[in-house]
């Protein structure tokens, strides 16, 4: 019999809400009859295209690639994001998939723009500027005539809205066009108004409740389609996340040193001329890029001296070496600094070095092991059930899905969780 697995990540989810799900219908298959790992450590920088990535290639940001959300360029605040697939270094598991001649699919999964192994696929990506349109867009980032026409376009309208919850509803909706008509033997779904809440609210309150009680319902939208396709029975449900969130009360210029110590030099009109040490920040740690490694032990310095300051927001300063044998991160980039988790860093140079929060706002790119940690529960014929362990890696996800599909992926850094699986 084919086998299928239904990936769905609830961005931002975190092990205390499940306690929100426990009575849902679906939730509580998962909770009470499948395999689940109550702590997942995450990748760092803890964000979510780097994430993301590492869930579907197994491998920390340094070997994949996706080292932050977006590229760093000095003096551009407003990057394009790493929505594009090219960037990833190493196979994914839809790869993997396709290689073995899979049927592979896809819903706003960050990084899988223009995706050359997805067939059906509606990346992470939406309309740029006022000229561009969501057709446009979707078709460059991979979407094909046949599913624009019969799976974007009835949710259309939602999808250009972008309120979070109505957002997604449409994905859910995509999603669930996608099992009935395609039954893909892999489909991966990322879903982000828990995330998106929590960054406006702070991580608990009730708007972020009221988010995370929507899950169940997107569960339940997916369980239906698959009975629908006839494939329920021999589905394997995954609910994942990729970082949980931490508050923060203020944020800070990190350039702005930079400037203060004559490494960055501006003109009249505030842009960058010259410039001899760039941070670019990853929400709560930054990555620090030098035009010369020349000017590595004066920078050096004046990070050590910041950092022993300890009113100047930076908790830790790594040098690169650090960094990679730590975090298995590496990329051009010459230091990394972890925040106090309580500053936010900006990439912004101009003054002042910091501003408050407007409110309790909460964000993530901080050390895997700091605050809340996201999720993994499996449910269907390769779980085992009743299985529960303390604490797993995210690394482990994508060979797991190898595993269940019979696929290999060779450049994975994770192993299996065979303690969750009826397969050996
Ligand atoms: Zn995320």
């Amino acid at each position: 019999m084919e086998k299928h697995l239904v990936i769905v990540s609830f961005d931002a989810m975190v092990c205390e809400d499940l306690d929100l799900l426990r009575d849902g219908p679906v939730f509580s298959k998962f909770l009470n009859e499948g395999a689940r790992v109550n702590r997942i450590r995450t990748i760092y920088p803890s964000l979510t295209y780097p994430a993301h990535t590492s869930m579907l290639t197994g491998a920390r940001c340094g070997k994949h690639g996706i080292v932050n959300n977006e590229p760093s360029e000095t003096g551009n605040l407003k990057c394009d994001w790493y929505w594009f697939h090219d960037k990833v270094r190493i196979p994914d598991i839809h790869d993997a998939a396709k290689k073995a001649d899979l049927r592979t699919a896809s819903v706003f999964w960050p990084v899988t723009g223009a995706h050359g192994s997805i067939d059906y696929l509606i990346a992470e990506y939406w309309a740029q500027g006022p000229e561009d349109t969501l057709e446009k867009a979707y078709k460059r980032a991979g979407t094909s005539d046949e599913v624009y026409d019969e799976i974007v376009k009835p949710v259309e309208k939602i999808m250009a809205s972008w309120e979070p919850a109505s957002s997604d509803d449409g994905k859910t909706e995509m999603a669930c066009s996608i099992i009935r008509r395609y039954k893909p033997h892999i489909l991966t779904l990322h879903l982000g108004q828990i995330d998106s809440f929590r960054h406006k609210n702070g991580v608990f309150n009730g708007k972020v409740a009221e988010g995370v009680m929507r899950s169940e319902r997107y569960m339940q939208m997916i369980f239906d389609a698959c009975r629908d396709a006839g494939i329920l029975e021999n589905t394997d449900f995954v609910i994942c996340s990729d970082h949980g969130q931490i508050n923060y009360s203020r944020r800070m210029n990190l350039n702005l040193l930079f400037v203060r110590e004559g490494l960055i030099k501006t003109d009249e009109q505030g842009n960058i001329t010259e410039w001899k040490a760039w941070a670019k920040s990853a929400n709560f740690c930054a990555q620090v890029y030098l035009s010369d490694q020349a000017f590595s032990d004066r920078v050096h310095c004046i990070l050590k001296k910041a950092c022993e300051a300890g009113d100047l927001g930076i908790g830790r300063v790594m040098t690169a070496q650090e960094a990679r044998t730590r975090y298995g991160l590496y990329g051009d980039f010459s230091f990394v600094l972890e925040s106090d988790e309580s500053t936010l860093f900006s990439s912004k140079w101009t003054e002042p070095l910091f501003s408050p929060a407007e409110s309790v706002r909460a964000s993530h790119g901080h050390d895997p092991a700091v605050g809340p940690q996201p999720v993994f529960l499996g449910y269907g014929p390769s779980f085992r059930s009743g299985v529960v362990l303390s604490e797993g890696e995210i690394i482990d996800e994508a060979p797991t899905y190898a595993r269940i599909l019979g696929l290999e992926l060779p450049d994975a850094e994770g192993a299996p969780m065979s303690a969750l699986l009826n397969i050996s």
